[in-house]
């Protein structure tokens, strides 16, 4: 269901074709701007992905400026964050990502999500006379780590893009004038751009994501690869640097820490809840890819999670699961959202001997936001479906708001098993529905 969701939402954002893809670097220029994908990974490791083609949820693409928080992290991580202050700030710059500046008073780039901060925090990795094949194998094997499988450089994008860096190598004279760094110019690019040829598909973004969301630990191979400060530090610097120029506006519209790269990928991490990913080539003006971020907004939108909205969450939404006489009775409370469906129904599907008849309390349910009402109802035609009659006991109309929010889903499937769960309610619901406030 959550796969249909997503499909949804790309399929909505599918005709916005502005922007087009990065053509400074001579490979990335010839790249398919028509390919459209998202993903999300849950904390405990689910990845739940849709391509508006099929296929397009596993295209690899180069991760480019989304490798910076990454390699932020393992610089934090392997030499403290004490250490690493010495050579980047964590200040946003407000000026283009390959801006030539430093911070007029330190001589450091301003932070790690701009390129001179970038250059100059790959160069902490492996040691200072690490040679270039060295370090980048490191930082391959680290995200290959965050990521949950091998990832692989493209090695043809690195010679491409090594034709047209003038710019970086600017920044790296620059860094190398003021003692930053030590390398020569050109070694420090190489490891730079080898490090933004790593190829990555957007579920391996969304895991990467959703490994700092987690504190660290990677969530479906377990492994703790990062510490918890670390993960916080990342997400931190990200949310207020990580957007290029559009970072005030995107904290403003979507609300999460986030990182875009030139290739089309976008990913997002929701501290304590979810990774989330997008993948669209066509960039719009701020560099940021052009239905990705429609995408994110979307996502922001029907599922809360924009961090200042500060809705509660967190308790598990099922409060117990019990069987009286020839019912499964299933009581549910608190905030109904995206995780707390997704973890419900997981739980209700692992639940031994389900019982033909099962009923829904929902007397406990404080609140519900429009992706957990939806998800709501596709659990309970799922459901039905597998042959069980369902029924709810819903005080506070939870379900009927899932049929007004979820109107355009039922103009296009089947609305009969609706009508049936709603007539079998223990309440009975007008046709109409309230249309005012949630
Ligand atoms: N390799 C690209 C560059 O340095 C990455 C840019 C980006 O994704 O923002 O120009």
């Amino acid at each position: 269901m959550i796969e249909d969701y997503l499909h949804d939402v790309l399929g909505e954002v599918a005709d916005f074709d502005g922007g087009s893809v990065a053509d400074y670097i001579e490979l990335l220029a010839e790249a398919d701007p028509d390919p459209l994908a998202a993903a999300l990974c849950t904390l405990d490791g689910t990845v739940y992905s849709a391509g508006l083609r099929p296929g397009d949820d596993e295209l690899e693409f180069s991760i480019q400026s989304i490798s910076k928080p990454f390699v932020y992290a393992q610089a934090l991580q392997e030499l403290g964050a004490d250490e690493v202050i010495k050579t980047v700030g964590m200040e946003p710059s407000g000026e283009k990502f390959n801006e030539l500046s430093l911070d007029g008073d330190t001589n450091r780039p301003m932070n790690p999500m701009i390129n001179a901060g970038a250059i100059a925090t790959t160069q902490l990795i492996n040691g200072e006379d690490s040679g270039v094949e060295d370090r980048t194998e490191r930082i391959r094997e680290f995200l290959s780590r965050l990521a949950g499988r091998e990832l692989a450089i493209d090695r043809r994008l690195v010679e491409s893009e090594y034709q047209s860096t003038d710019r970086n190598f600017a920044l790296a004279h620059m860094l190398r004038n003021y003692g930053v760094i030590q390398a020569e110019a050109q070694d420090a690019v190489r490891s730079y751009i080898h490090q933004c040829s790593i190829m990555v598909t957007t579920r391996d973004l969304a895991a990467m994501a959703a490994t700092l969301a987690n504190g660290g630990r990677q969530p479906v191979t377990r492994e703790r690869i990062l510490d918890v400060d670390v993960a916080r530090q990342t997400q931190a610097v990200m949310s207020s640097a990580g957007m290029y120029n559009a970072a005030g506006r995107w904290m403003v519209t979507v609300g999460i820490p986030a990182k875009s790269g030139v290739a089309g990928g976008v990913l997002g991490t929701l501290p304590g809840q979810i990774g989330l990913a997008a993948f669209s080539p066509r960039l719009d003006s701020s560099g940021n890819s052009f239905r990705g971020v429609q995408v994110f907004q979307r996502l922001s939108r029907d599922m809360g999670l924009h961090l200042m909205a500060a809705e509660p969450r967190g308790r598990s939404a099922v409060r117990f699961i019990t069987d009286k006489d020839d019912t499964t009775v299933v009581g549910l409370q608190g905030d109904i959202g995206f995780s707390a469906a997704e973890r419900l129904w997981r739980t209700i599907n692992r639940h031994e001997g389900l019982l033909e008849r099962v009923r829904l309390d929902f007397t406990r349910v404080e609140g519900s936001n429009p992706i957990g009402r939806r998800m709501l109802l596709e659990g309970i035609n799922r459901l039905r479906d597998q042959g069980h009659v369902v029924e709810v006991d819903d005080p506070d109309d939870v379900i009927p708001r899932a049929r007004r929010d979820n109107a355009r889903f039922e103009a296009m499937g089947d609305t009969s098993a609706e009508h049936q769960l709603l007539n079998q309610d223990p309440h009975s619901y007008d046709e109409d529905f309230d249309m005012g406030e949630d």
